[in-house]
């Protein structure tokens, strides 16, 4: 057999696939679009589709199996998931590159979350108290995210330089409670330690007037 007889032998479905791409006839139309041009796909004799146009229609298909019947839809994918797992994490990287503000936005938000679920866990851990990350997270809001002793900006994305205070310090018999519990820049943590907070704010006055003075202060310690 020839070229010329590959290029005249009538067009079937499987003869569609072993023809060599620059040899498929050009007389075959995309059904949907009228395209002319890398139709691959017949889905009945002479109904041709381009591989856009497919896609696009099993995309539709999806969609309306997953309006119709969410949950066994959803089951359907998680299932397909779990049987490819590199396809999955193939698409998964092809989303993300095509929806970067998207994915700064989920990154963004995870980041925030999972800070306050490592507070709560961290705070179990230490005084076996657990107080929801939730209820972390709606003082961190009533506190409109600001040290609540130097009233300085903490940051949630990283838990750098954020802790925790215990109102009344623990060794005082300060319970960990919500209403005892407050978010404060690491610093001014480590400089209160176990101090009241009007012991705190002499122990600061007392810093600022002895600096002020040049390092000469009339306060005595008694
Ligand atoms: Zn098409």
């Amino acid at each position: 057999m020839n070229v010329l007889m590959t290029l005249i032998r009538p067009p079937n479905r499987m003869g569609i696939f072993d023809m060599p791409s620059k040899l498929l006839p050009t007389d075959r139309i995309c059904i949907r679009c009228k395209n002319a041009k890398a139709v691959v796909y017949a889905s009945q004799p002479h109904w041709y589709w381009c591989i856009d146009c497919r896609r696009e229609r099993n995309r539709d298909w999806a969609r309306k199996a997953s309006a119709t019947n969410p949950d066994r839809e959803r089951e359907r994918k998680r299932t397909w998931d779990r049987n490819n797992p590199e396809k999955k994490r193939m698409s998964v990287r092809r989303w993300r590159k095509a929806n970067p503000g998207k994915m700064a936005e989920f990154t963004r938000k995870y980041r925030k979350r999972r800070f306050f679920m490592y507070a709560s866990n961290t705070l179990k851990q230490l005084t076996g108290v657990r107080i929801p990350a939730l209820a972390l997270w709606g003082l961190w809001k009533k506190q409109r995210g600001r040290c609540a002793l130097t009233g300085r900006t903490l940051d949630a994305r990283t838990n750098y330089n954020v802790s925790l205070d215990h109102g009344i310090s623990q060794c005082k018999g300060g319970l960990t409670e919500l209403g005892n519990l407050r978010w404060v820049c690491l610093e001014a943590n480590f400089a209160k330690h176990k101090l009241s907070d009007e012991q705190f704010v002499t122990l600061c006055s007392d810093v600022v007037n002895h600096m002020n003075n040049g390092g000469k202060s009339n306060v005595r310690y008694t």
